[in-house]
Protein backbone atom coordinates (compact mmCIF):
# COMPACT_ATOMS: atom_id res chain seq x y z
CA UNK A 1 0.00 0.00 0.00
CA UNK A 2 1.04 3.84 -0.98
CA UNK A 3 1.54 6.28 1.45
CA UNK A 4 -1.06 7.90 -0.33
CA UNK A 5 -3.70 4.92 0.21
CA UNK A 6 -2.68 4.47 3.73
CA UNK A 7 -5.37 6.46 6.40
CA UNK A 8 -3.77 8.53 8.22
CA UNK A 9 -4.10 9.54 11.85
CA UNK A 10 -3.80 12.06 14.18
CA UNK A 11 -2.30 11.74 17.42
CA UNK A 12 -2.52 14.23 20.26
CA UNK A 13 -1.58 13.00 23.66
CA UNK A 14 -1.12 15.67 26.75
CA UNK A 15 1.65 17.21 28.24
CA UNK A 16 4.31 14.48 29.62
CA UNK A 17 6.01 11.47 29.06
CA UNK A 18 3.42 9.69 30.73
CA UNK A 19 0.86 10.29 28.52
CA UNK A 20 3.42 10.25 25.58
CA UNK A 21 4.10 6.92 25.92
CA UNK A 22 1.00 4.86 26.09
CA UNK A 23 -0.29 6.69 22.63
CA UNK A 24 2.48 5.89 20.94
CA UNK A 25 2.26 2.25 22.32
CA UNK A 26 -1.53 1.88 20.65
CA UNK A 27 -0.23 3.74 17.66
CA UNK A 28 2.67 0.80 17.00
CA UNK A 29 -0.13 -1.66 17.35
CA UNK A 30 -2.42 0.32 14.38
CA UNK A 31 0.65 0.38 12.63
CA UNK A 32 1.31 -3.34 12.90
CA UNK A 33 -1.83 -4.34 12.51
CA UNK A 34 -3.76 -2.34 10.13
CA UNK A 35 -1.11 0.10 8.32
CA UNK A 36 -2.46 3.40 9.30
CA UNK A 37 -0.19 6.56 8.64
CA UNK A 38 0.30 8.83 12.18
CA UNK A 39 1.53 11.79 12.83
CA UNK A 40 1.52 13.11 16.64
CA UNK A 41 0.73 16.23 17.86
CA UNK A 42 3.10 16.93 21.06
CA UNK A 43 2.78 19.82 23.33
CA UNK A 44 6.41 19.71 24.99
CA UNK A 45 6.13 20.06 28.44
CA UNK A 46 8.91 21.55 31.02
CA UNK A 47 8.17 17.94 33.19
CA UNK A 48 9.73 15.55 32.87
CA UNK A 49 12.80 17.27 31.16
CA UNK A 50 12.49 17.99 27.19
CA UNK A 51 15.49 16.25 26.76
CA UNK A 52 13.91 12.27 28.01
CA UNK A 53 10.92 13.88 25.46
CA UNK A 54 13.58 14.57 22.94
CA UNK A 55 15.34 11.01 23.25
CA UNK A 56 12.08 9.33 23.58
CA UNK A 57 10.76 11.17 19.97
CA UNK A 58 14.46 10.37 18.94
CA UNK A 59 13.98 6.79 19.00
CA UNK A 60 10.34 6.47 17.46
CA UNK A 61 10.27 4.28 14.61
CA UNK A 62 10.90 6.30 11.65
CA UNK A 63 7.54 5.47 10.12
CA UNK A 64 5.48 8.03 12.57
CA UNK A 65 5.86 11.88 12.20
CA UNK A 66 5.97 14.10 14.50
CA UNK A 67 4.84 18.14 15.26
CA UNK A 68 6.63 19.34 18.55
CA UNK A 69 4.76 22.28 20.06
CA UNK A 70 6.88 24.39 21.92
CA UNK A 71 6.31 24.90 25.78
CA UNK A 72 3.54 28.23 26.48
CA UNK A 73 5.82 31.50 27.86
CA UNK A 74 5.66 30.99 31.87
CA UNK A 75 3.41 34.06 31.82
CA UNK A 76 1.85 33.61 35.58
CA UNK A 77 -1.13 32.36 34.43
CA UNK A 78 -0.38 28.66 35.65
CA UNK A 79 -2.11 27.47 38.55
CA UNK A 80 0.94 26.69 40.29
CA UNK A 81 -1.12 25.20 43.29
CA UNK A 82 -3.88 23.75 41.40
CA UNK A 83 -2.46 20.05 41.36
CA UNK A 84 -1.21 18.26 38.51
CA UNK A 85 -4.49 17.72 36.99
CA UNK A 86 -5.27 21.27 37.08
CA UNK A 87 -2.16 22.05 35.38
CA UNK A 88 -2.51 19.40 32.44
CA UNK A 89 -5.95 21.24 31.66
CA UNK A 90 -4.76 24.67 31.60
CA UNK A 91 -1.84 23.43 29.60
CA UNK A 92 -3.16 21.99 26.96
CA UNK A 93 -5.92 25.66 26.86
CA UNK A 94 -2.88 27.02 26.04
CA UNK A 95 -1.92 25.00 23.38
CA UNK A 96 -5.05 25.06 21.82
CA UNK A 97 -4.29 27.56 19.17
CA UNK A 98 -0.77 25.83 17.76
CA UNK A 99 -3.16 23.20 17.66
CA UNK A 100 -5.20 24.63 15.29
CA UNK A 101 -2.38 25.59 12.87
CA UNK A 102 -0.77 22.40 13.36
CA UNK A 103 -4.33 20.49 12.33
CA UNK A 104 -5.03 23.20 9.30
CA UNK A 105 -1.44 22.84 8.02
CA UNK A 106 -1.81 18.77 7.79
CA UNK A 107 -5.02 18.77 6.41
CA UNK A 108 -3.68 20.47 3.43
CA UNK A 109 -1.14 17.66 2.89
CA UNK A 110 -3.19 14.72 3.52
CA UNK A 111 -6.99 13.72 4.17
CA UNK A 112 -7.16 12.82 7.80
CA UNK A 113 -9.83 9.87 8.97
CA UNK A 114 -9.13 10.55 12.62
CA UNK A 115 -7.42 12.35 15.60
CA UNK A 116 -6.91 10.71 18.97
CA UNK A 117 -6.80 13.13 22.41
CA UNK A 118 -6.35 11.91 25.68
CA UNK A 119 -9.33 12.53 28.25
CA UNK A 120 -7.22 15.75 29.65
CA UNK A 121 -7.66 17.09 25.49
CA UNK A 122 -11.62 17.21 25.66
CA UNK A 123 -11.10 20.79 25.23
CA UNK A 124 -9.87 19.90 21.26
CA UNK A 125 -12.74 18.91 20.69
CA UNK A 126 -14.81 21.87 19.14
CA UNK A 127 -11.66 22.84 17.21
CA UNK A 128 -11.72 19.44 15.93
CA UNK A 129 -15.07 18.99 14.80
CA UNK A 130 -13.87 22.52 12.41
CA UNK A 131 -12.01 19.99 10.76
CA UNK A 132 -14.62 17.15 9.74
CA UNK A 133 -12.71 14.59 11.34
CA UNK A 134 -13.54 11.44 13.53
CA UNK A 135 -12.36 12.36 17.17
CA UNK A 136 -11.71 9.51 19.41
CA UNK A 137 -10.39 9.36 23.16
CA UNK A 138 -7.67 7.05 24.64
CA UNK A 139 -8.66 6.31 28.19
CA UNK A 140 -5.88 5.36 29.55
CA UNK A 141 -7.37 3.90 33.06
CA UNK A 142 -9.36 0.90 33.85
CA UNK A 143 -12.92 0.71 32.38
CA UNK A 144 -14.39 1.34 35.86
CA UNK A 145 -12.83 4.78 36.00
CA UNK A 146 -14.35 5.63 32.33
CA UNK A 147 -17.66 4.11 33.63
CA UNK A 148 -17.32 6.60 36.66
CA UNK A 149 -16.81 9.51 34.64
CA UNK A 150 -20.02 8.77 32.64
CA UNK A 151 -22.00 8.85 35.95
CA UNK A 152 -20.55 11.32 37.83
CA UNK A 153 -22.97 14.11 36.47
CA UNK A 154 -25.43 12.24 38.07
CA UNK A 155 -23.76 11.96 41.17
CA UNK A 156 -22.97 15.45 41.56
CA UNK A 157 -26.94 16.81 41.15
CA UNK A 158 -28.21 14.10 43.67
CA UNK A 159 -25.44 13.95 46.52
CA UNK A 160 -24.90 16.91 49.00
CA UNK A 161 -21.78 17.49 50.59
CA UNK A 162 -18.32 15.65 50.24
CA UNK A 163 -18.38 12.09 48.57
CA UNK A 164 -16.47 10.60 51.13
CA UNK A 165 -19.56 11.18 53.94
CA UNK A 166 -21.93 9.50 52.12
CA UNK A 167 -23.49 6.65 53.85
CA UNK A 168 -23.82 4.11 51.34
CA UNK A 169 -21.20 3.16 48.17
CA UNK A 170 -21.55 3.78 44.66
CA UNK A 171 -22.91 0.83 42.84
CA UNK A 172 -21.88 1.41 39.11
CA UNK A 173 -23.45 -1.80 37.06
CA UNK A 174 -21.51 -5.03 37.04
CA UNK A 175 -18.91 -3.38 39.63
CA UNK A 176 -17.27 -3.31 43.04
CA UNK A 177 -19.42 -1.13 45.14
CA UNK A 178 -17.32 2.07 45.17
CA UNK A 179 -17.01 4.28 48.59
CA UNK A 180 -16.53 7.89 48.72
CA UNK A 181 -13.24 7.94 50.14
CA UNK A 182 -11.87 5.52 47.25
CA UNK A 183 -12.76 7.93 44.31
CA UNK A 184 -10.17 9.62 42.64
CA UNK A 185 -8.06 12.82 43.92
CA UNK A 186 -10.40 15.08 41.81
CA UNK A 187 -13.29 14.24 43.19
CA UNK A 188 -12.72 14.94 46.68
CA UNK A 189 -12.91 18.27 47.26
CA UNK A 190 -16.67 19.42 45.36
CA UNK A 191 -15.59 23.47 46.28
CA UNK A 192 -11.94 23.10 44.11
CA UNK A 193 -11.62 24.09 40.37
CA UNK A 194 -9.98 20.96 39.86
CA UNK A 195 -13.60 19.21 40.64
CA UNK A 196 -15.29 21.63 38.47
CA UNK A 197 -13.44 21.21 35.91
CA UNK A 198 -13.03 17.68 35.82
CA UNK A 199 -16.93 17.39 36.62
CA UNK A 200 -16.94 19.45 33.76
CA UNK A 201 -14.73 17.19 31.29
CA UNK A 202 -17.13 14.23 31.89
CA UNK A 203 -20.26 16.36 30.45
CA UNK A 204 -18.05 16.07 27.50
CA UNK A 205 -16.93 12.68 27.50
CA UNK A 206 -20.19 11.89 25.56
CA UNK A 207 -19.21 14.32 22.57
CA UNK A 208 -16.49 12.15 21.06
CA UNK A 209 -17.30 9.29 18.27
CA UNK A 210 -15.62 6.75 20.40
CA UNK A 211 -13.67 5.90 23.30
CA UNK A 212 -10.42 3.10 22.95
CA UNK A 213 -10.16 2.23 26.77
CA UNK A 214 -6.82 0.26 27.25
CA UNK A 215 -8.70 -2.25 29.23
CA UNK A 216 -9.98 -5.57 28.11
CA UNK A 217 -13.10 -7.35 28.34
CA UNK A 218 -11.97 -10.55 30.26
CA UNK A 219 -10.65 -7.84 32.97
CA UNK A 220 -13.32 -5.98 33.69
CA UNK A 221 -16.58 -7.62 31.83
CA UNK A 222 -19.64 -5.79 34.24
CA UNK A 223 -17.75 -2.38 33.67
CA UNK A 224 -17.13 -2.53 30.15
CA UNK A 225 -20.52 -4.68 29.12
CA UNK A 226 -22.16 -1.90 31.04
CA UNK A 227 -20.19 0.96 29.04
CA UNK A 228 -21.56 -0.56 25.64
CA UNK A 229 -24.97 -1.25 26.38
CA UNK A 230 -27.23 1.10 24.28
CA UNK A 231 -27.30 4.36 26.02
CA UNK A 232 -27.61 6.93 23.63
CA UNK A 233 -25.75 9.55 25.80
CA UNK A 234 -22.51 7.16 25.69
CA UNK A 235 -20.33 7.31 22.37
CA UNK A 236 -18.96 3.48 21.57
CA UNK A 237 -16.71 2.16 23.61
CA UNK A 238 -13.70 -0.37 23.11
CA UNK A 239 -12.06 -2.23 25.11
CA UNK A 240 -8.62 -2.46 23.41
CA UNK A 241 -6.18 -3.64 26.04
CA UNK A 242 -3.69 -3.99 27.78
CA UNK A 243 -1.71 -2.09 26.33
CA UNK A 244 1.87 -1.09 27.86
CA UNK A 245 5.09 0.08 27.21
CA UNK A 246 7.79 -2.22 25.69
CA UNK A 247 11.68 -2.69 26.84
CA UNK A 248 12.75 -0.96 24.10
CA UNK A 249 11.85 2.25 26.25
CA UNK A 250 14.32 1.33 28.86
CA UNK A 251 18.08 3.03 29.46
CA UNK A 252 20.37 0.37 29.77
CA UNK A 253 20.68 -0.62 33.42
CA UNK A 254 23.47 1.62 35.18
CA UNK A 255 22.94 0.34 38.76
CA UNK A 256 23.08 -3.49 38.16
CA UNK A 257 19.96 -4.51 38.96
CA UNK A 258 19.40 -7.02 36.62
CA UNK A 259 22.56 -8.66 37.58
CA UNK A 260 21.20 -8.74 40.75
CA UNK A 261 17.94 -10.29 39.65
CA UNK A 262 19.53 -13.17 37.29
CA UNK A 263 21.38 -14.37 40.58
CA UNK A 264 17.71 -14.54 42.63
CA UNK A 265 15.72 -17.67 42.60
CA UNK A 266 12.90 -17.87 40.16
CA UNK A 267 9.92 -16.18 41.74
CA UNK A 268 11.31 -15.14 44.93
CA UNK A 269 11.67 -10.98 44.53
CA UNK A 270 8.91 -8.89 46.30
CA UNK A 271 9.66 -5.40 44.01
CA UNK A 272 8.84 -2.38 45.08
CA UNK A 273 8.01 0.79 43.72
CA UNK A 274 5.10 3.49 43.61
CA UNK A 275 5.15 4.50 40.02
CA UNK A 276 6.54 7.01 37.84
CA UNK A 277 6.29 9.96 40.97
CA UNK A 278 5.11 8.68 44.40
CA UNK A 279 6.47 9.13 47.35
CA UNK A 280 5.51 8.63 50.83
CA UNK A 281 6.17 10.13 54.34
CA UNK A 282 9.60 9.64 56.55
CA UNK A 283 7.29 7.53 58.86
CA UNK A 284 5.51 5.67 56.39
CA UNK A 285 9.27 4.98 54.45
CA UNK A 286 10.56 3.79 57.90
CA UNK A 287 7.80 1.24 58.93
CA UNK A 288 8.16 0.06 54.69
CA UNK A 289 11.44 -0.41 55.67
CA UNK A 290 11.49 -2.37 58.62
CA UNK A 291 8.58 -4.06 57.35
CA UNK A 292 10.56 -5.35 54.62
CA UNK A 293 13.48 -6.66 56.49
CA UNK A 294 11.37 -8.65 59.20
CA UNK A 295 9.82 -10.34 56.13
CA UNK A 296 12.58 -12.09 55.73
CA UNK A 297 11.31 -12.05 51.85
CA UNK A 298 13.85 -11.33 49.00
CA UNK A 299 12.86 -7.61 47.78
CA UNK A 300 14.21 -4.83 44.92
CA UNK A 301 13.10 -1.08 45.85
CA UNK A 302 12.97 1.61 44.04
CA UNK A 303 13.58 4.31 47.05
CA UNK A 304 12.33 8.05 46.87
CA UNK A 305 13.28 10.66 49.31
CA UNK A 306 10.37 11.03 51.38
CA UNK A 307 8.17 13.56 50.79
CA UNK A 308 8.20 15.26 54.47
CA UNK A 309 12.03 15.31 54.89
CA UNK A 310 12.31 18.38 56.37
CA UNK A 311 9.76 17.07 59.89
CA UNK A 312 12.10 13.35 59.59
CA UNK A 313 12.58 12.85 62.72
CA UNK A 314 16.18 11.64 64.07
CA UNK A 315 16.16 8.13 62.61
CA UNK A 316 16.74 9.80 59.52
CA UNK A 317 20.51 10.58 58.90
CA UNK A 318 19.60 12.85 55.93
CA UNK A 319 21.10 16.23 54.86
CA UNK A 320 19.83 18.59 52.69
CA UNK A 321 19.30 17.56 49.15
CA UNK A 322 19.75 14.28 50.09
CA UNK A 323 20.08 10.80 48.36
CA UNK A 324 17.21 8.67 48.95
CA UNK A 325 19.38 5.72 50.54
CA UNK A 326 20.54 8.01 53.41
CA UNK A 327 16.58 8.02 55.00
CA UNK A 328 16.73 4.23 55.67
CA UNK A 329 16.28 3.17 59.05
CA UNK A 330 20.27 2.59 60.64
CA UNK A 331 22.48 -0.37 59.55
CA UNK A 332 19.17 -1.47 57.66
CA UNK A 333 21.31 -1.81 54.42
CA UNK A 334 23.93 -3.57 55.68
CA UNK A 335 21.44 -6.07 57.84
CA UNK A 336 19.23 -6.90 54.31
CA UNK A 337 22.39 -6.99 51.73
CA UNK A 338 22.43 -10.72 51.58
CA UNK A 339 18.49 -10.91 49.86
CA UNK A 340 17.71 -6.90 49.31
CA UNK A 341 18.45 -4.23 47.03
CA UNK A 342 17.35 -0.57 46.89
CA UNK A 343 17.91 1.34 43.76
CA UNK A 344 17.46 5.01 44.11
CA UNK A 345 14.52 6.64 41.82
CA UNK A 346 14.07 4.14 38.72
CA UNK A 347 14.26 1.29 37.64
CA UNK A 348 13.06 0.08 33.85
CA UNK A 349 9.97 -1.67 35.48
CA UNK A 350 8.86 -3.29 32.19
CA UNK A 351 12.22 -5.09 32.43
CA UNK A 352 11.64 -6.25 36.86
CA UNK A 353 8.53 -7.42 35.79
CA UNK A 354 9.35 -9.76 33.11
CA UNK A 355 12.48 -11.48 35.02
CA UNK A 356 11.71 -14.86 35.87
CA UNK A 357 12.90 -13.74 39.48
CA UNK A 358 10.47 -11.25 40.38
CA UNK A 359 7.43 -13.32 42.15
CA UNK A 360 5.58 -9.82 43.67
CA UNK A 361 4.54 -6.17 43.15
CA UNK A 362 4.09 -3.82 45.95
CA UNK A 363 2.54 -1.32 43.86
CA UNK A 364 0.77 2.17 43.86
CA UNK A 365 -1.51 0.90 41.88
CA UNK A 366 -1.03 2.84 38.80
CA UNK A 367 -2.91 1.42 35.94
CA UNK A 368 0.13 1.47 33.92
CA UNK A 369 2.12 -0.49 36.25
CA UNK A 370 -1.52 -3.08 36.50
CA UNK A 371 -1.26 -3.57 33.65
CA UNK A 372 2.29 -4.51 33.07
CA UNK A 373 2.04 -6.64 36.30
CA UNK A 374 -1.22 -8.53 34.60
CA UNK A 375 0.52 -8.97 31.09
CA UNK A 376 3.35 -10.78 33.08
CA UNK A 377 1.25 -12.66 35.93
CA UNK A 378 3.09 -10.76 38.90
CA UNK A 379 0.32 -11.35 41.93
CA UNK A 380 0.26 -7.48 43.63
CA UNK A 381 0.52 -5.59 47.47
CA UNK A 382 -2.01 -2.86 46.36
CA UNK A 383 -0.67 0.38 48.51
CA UNK A 384 -2.28 3.42 46.60
CA UNK A 385 -1.13 6.44 46.81
CA UNK A 386 -3.09 9.35 44.40
CA UNK A 387 -5.30 9.95 41.22
CA UNK A 388 -7.11 7.18 40.33
CA UNK A 389 -5.34 4.30 42.57
CA UNK A 390 -7.94 3.93 45.22
CA UNK A 391 -10.31 3.04 43.04
CA UNK A 392 -8.30 1.10 41.17
CA UNK A 393 -7.05 -0.81 44.71
CA UNK A 394 -10.70 -1.47 45.15
CA UNK A 395 -11.01 -3.65 42.08
CA UNK A 396 -7.41 -5.11 42.59
CA UNK A 397 -8.42 -6.26 45.96
CA UNK A 398 -11.83 -7.14 46.02
CA UNK A 399 -13.17 -7.83 42.44
CA UNK A 400 -10.22 -9.58 40.65
CA UNK A 401 -8.96 -10.59 43.66
CA UNK A 402 -5.35 -10.36 41.88
CA UNK A 403 -3.97 -7.98 44.99
CA UNK A 404 -3.47 -8.12 48.93
CA UNK A 405 -4.25 -4.79 50.76
CA UNK A 406 -2.45 -4.10 54.29
CA UNK A 407 -4.49 -2.48 57.43
CA UNK A 408 -3.42 0.89 58.23
CA UNK A 409 -3.07 1.38 61.79
CA UNK A 410 -4.85 3.71 64.39
CA UNK A 411 -2.53 6.38 63.24
CA UNK A 412 -3.20 5.72 59.11
CA UNK A 413 0.54 3.88 58.78
CA UNK A 414 0.94 0.93 57.21
CA UNK A 415 3.38 0.01 60.11
CA UNK A 416 6.00 -2.89 59.88
CA UNK A 417 4.02 -5.63 61.63
CA UNK A 418 1.39 -5.19 59.08
CA UNK A 419 4.17 -4.75 55.73
CA UNK A 420 5.84 -7.92 56.96
CA UNK A 421 2.87 -10.28 57.51
CA UNK A 422 1.70 -9.08 53.96
CA UNK A 423 4.83 -9.43 52.40
CA UNK A 424 5.02 -13.20 53.52
CA UNK A 425 1.41 -13.86 52.67
CA UNK A 426 2.01 -12.71 48.87
CA UNK A 427 5.37 -14.48 48.49
CA UNK A 428 4.54 -17.61 50.49
CA UNK A 429 1.54 -17.72 52.27
CA UNK A 430 -1.00 -20.51 51.60
CA UNK A 431 -3.57 -17.51 51.58
CA UNK A 432 -1.53 -16.27 48.92
CA UNK A 433 -2.25 -18.88 47.08
CA UNK A 434 -5.13 -17.86 45.53
CA UNK A 435 -3.97 -14.56 44.33
CA UNK A 436 -0.64 -15.88 42.74
CA UNK A 437 -3.02 -18.18 40.93
CA UNK A 438 -4.95 -15.71 39.79
CA UNK A 439 -2.06 -13.59 38.63
CA UNK A 440 -1.16 -16.61 36.02
CA UNK A 441 -5.05 -17.11 35.18
CA UNK A 442 -5.21 -12.76 34.41
CA UNK A 443 -2.13 -12.99 31.92
CA UNK A 444 -3.28 -16.25 30.19
CA UNK A 445 -6.49 -14.19 29.58
CA UNK A 446 -4.82 -10.87 28.99
CA UNK A 447 -2.50 -12.69 26.07
CA UNK A 448 -5.63 -14.09 24.84
CA UNK A 449 -7.34 -10.92 24.24
CA UNK A 450 -4.27 -10.00 22.27
CA UNK A 451 -3.82 -13.08 20.61
CA UNK A 452 -5.06 -13.41 16.83
CA UNK A 453 -9.05 -13.35 17.18
CA UNK A 454 -8.70 -12.28 20.79
CA UNK A 455 -11.10 -9.88 22.58
CA UNK A 456 -9.12 -6.80 22.08
CA UNK A 457 -7.66 -7.58 18.77
CA UNK A 458 -11.13 -7.24 17.27
CA UNK A 459 -12.00 -4.79 18.80
CA UNK A 460 -9.46 -2.77 17.31
CA UNK A 461 -10.07 -4.18 14.12
CA UNK A 462 -13.50 -2.74 14.11
CA UNK A 463 -12.26 0.92 14.99
CA UNK A 464 -9.66 0.64 12.29
CA UNK A 465 -12.93 -0.58 9.82
CA UNK A 466 -14.44 2.47 11.02
CA UNK A 467 -11.64 5.24 10.30
CA UNK A 468 -10.56 3.54 6.97
CA UNK A 469 -14.28 4.15 5.95
CA UNK A 470 -14.09 7.40 6.66
CA UNK A 471 -11.56 8.32 4.36
N1 LIG B 1 10.31 8.02 32.25
C1 LIG B 1 11.56 7.51 32.00
N2 LIG B 1 12.61 7.93 32.78
C2 LIG B 1 12.46 8.82 33.79
C3 LIG B 1 11.17 9.34 34.02
C4 LIG B 1 10.12 8.94 33.24
O1 LIG B 1 11.74 6.70 31.10
O2 LIG B 1 13.45 9.15 34.49
C5 LIG B 1 9.16 7.57 31.44
C6 LIG B 1 8.69 6.21 31.87
O3 LIG B 1 8.81 5.32 30.81
C7 LIG B 1 7.25 6.36 32.31
C8 LIG B 1 6.88 7.77 31.98
O4 LIG B 1 8.08 8.45 31.62
O5 LIG B 1 6.39 5.47 31.67
C9 LIG B 1 6.21 8.41 33.15
O6 LIG B 1 6.34 9.75 33.09
P1 LIG B 1 5.59 10.68 34.09
O7 LIG B 1 4.39 9.96 34.62
O8 LIG B 1 6.59 11.19 35.07
O9 LIG B 1 5.08 11.87 33.17
P2 LIG B 1 4.01 12.97 33.58
O10 LIG B 1 2.71 12.48 33.02
O11 LIG B 1 3.99 13.02 35.08
O12 LIG B 1 4.53 14.23 32.96
N1 LIG C 1 8.12 3.14 35.73
C1 LIG C 1 9.37 2.64 35.45
N2 LIG C 1 10.30 2.66 36.44
C2 LIG C 1 10.07 3.14 37.69
C3 LIG C 1 8.78 3.62 37.97
C4 LIG C 1 7.83 3.60 36.96
O1 LIG C 1 9.66 2.20 34.34
O2 LIG C 1 10.98 3.12 38.52
C5 LIG C 1 7.11 3.14 34.65
C6 LIG C 1 6.15 1.98 34.77
O3 LIG C 1 6.63 0.86 34.09
C7 LIG C 1 4.87 2.55 34.17
C8 LIG C 1 4.97 4.03 34.46
O4 LIG C 1 6.32 4.30 34.77
O5 LIG C 1 4.86 2.35 32.77
C9 LIG C 1 4.11 4.44 35.64
O6 LIG C 1 2.79 4.55 35.22
P1 LIG C 1 1.59 4.26 36.21
O7 LIG C 1 0.33 4.49 35.44
O8 LIG C 1 1.71 2.94 36.84
O9 LIG C 1 1.75 5.30 37.38
P2 LIG C 1 2.02 6.87 37.43
O10 LIG C 1 3.47 7.04 37.31
O11 LIG C 1 1.24 7.49 36.32
O12 LIG C 1 1.51 7.22 38.79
Amino acid sequence: MSRQEASHVVMLPSPGMGHLIPIVELAKLLVSHHRFLITFIIPSSSSPPPKAQEAFLQSLPEYFDYILLPPPLSDGSFDENGGPEAQICLTITHFLSLIRVALATLTKKVTLAAVVIDPFGIDIIDLAKGFDVLLYMHFGSAAINLLFTFHLPRLDEEVEGEYRYMQNPVILPGCVPLHGKDFADPFQQRSSETYKRFLDQCKRFNLVDGILVNSFIELEPGAIRALQDDDPRRPPVHPIGPIIQSVLNCEVDGSGYLNWLNNQPSGSVLYVSFGSGGTLSCDQFHELALGLEMSEQRFLWVVRTPNDKSSCPSYCNAQGEADPLEFLPDGFLERTEIRGLVVPSWVCQIQVLSHDSTGGFLMHCGWNSTLESIMHGVPLIAWPLYAEQRTNAVMLTEDLKVALRPKANGKGLLDRDEVSRVVKVLMEGEEGKRVRERAKELKDLANRALGEGGSSRKAMAQVAIKWRDQR
